[in-house]
């Protein structure tokens, strides 16, 4: 006996992928975090790493985020869409700052340079590629987003893709989205960000990708300023 044939009416395979820093979130969360540990709260440490834990998740739940991007999340949740945190930022700092927004569950997966606790309670960052070099020349050697996209789109079999993003390391992904998919590049004037990488890159001398061929985005591109724009362009890419 042959499988029964999808309902007609089963959803869209979408997959929304979001950048960390000035993306999901309205901040760098590493320079964040160092900022609002010093001078003041550094002070009142015995050594520089005790206390460190309860201090930097206190302050990773206070981190500026356009309230529509996390409605945005919410959204996309609702709508049973798969959603990836793609990021060169560290896994303690999103999963804290995720599970303190109540938005844990709403992900898929967090893909991101590895971190962890020290018995000393140090912080310690791995580069999320370890091992031979990744060999992308588009991107920094600890973390090639484009060839996790590749991964993600074999995994998921996404019919869209959103993915949203503002920094240089964005670019590379976004040559590896196809033309049905959608690239949400921050643009300016967004403060307090002030530089714009991706739409930097995407406006610059010719690149070329791994295999010689010319790094392009096919993918619609849509710029955006502020959650409001985030919200608007997600929650279209849902209907
Ligand atoms: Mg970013
Ligand atoms: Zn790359």
């Amino acid at each position: 006996m042959t499988a029964p044939l999808k309902a007609a009416s089963a959803p869209l395979r979408r997959l929304l992928v979001w950048d960390y820093d000035w993306s999901l979130i309205n901040t760098n969360s590493d320079t964040f975090v160092v900022e609002k540990l010093r001078p003041e709260l550094m002070a009142r440490f015995d050594s520089p790493c005790s206390g460190g834990w309860t201090a930097l998740m206190d302050r990773q739940m206070k981190v500026p985020v356009f309230e529509e991007n996390l409605l945005a999340v919410r959204r996309a949740a609702e709508a049973e869409a798969a959603q990836i945190v793609l990021s060169d930022a560290n896994t303690v700092f999103i999963e804290a700052f995720l599970q303190s927004a109540g938005l844990r569950s709403c992900f898929s997966e967090i893909i991101t340079n590895a971190a962890e606790f020290n018995s000393d309670g140090c912080l310690r960052v791995r580069p999320f590629h370890e091992g031979p070099p990744h060999g992308c020349p588009l991107c920094p050697d600890n973390l090639c987003k484009g060839l996790v996209l590749r991964r993600l789109l074999a995994d998921y079999q996404p019919q869209r893709v959103l993915y949203v993003g503002d920094g240089g390391g964005d670019f590379c992904p976004a040559c590896e989205l196809r033309k049905e998919d959608v690239l949400l590049c921050r643009a300016p004037p967004s403060p307090p960000l002030t530089r714009f990488g991706l739409k930097r890159r995407l406006e610059g001398p010719p690149e070329v990708k791994q295999d010689g061929s010319a790094a392009k985005v096919v993918a619609r591109v849509t710029e955006w300023q502020s959650g409001e724009d985030v919200l608007a362009a997600i929650t279209d890419f849902l209907v």
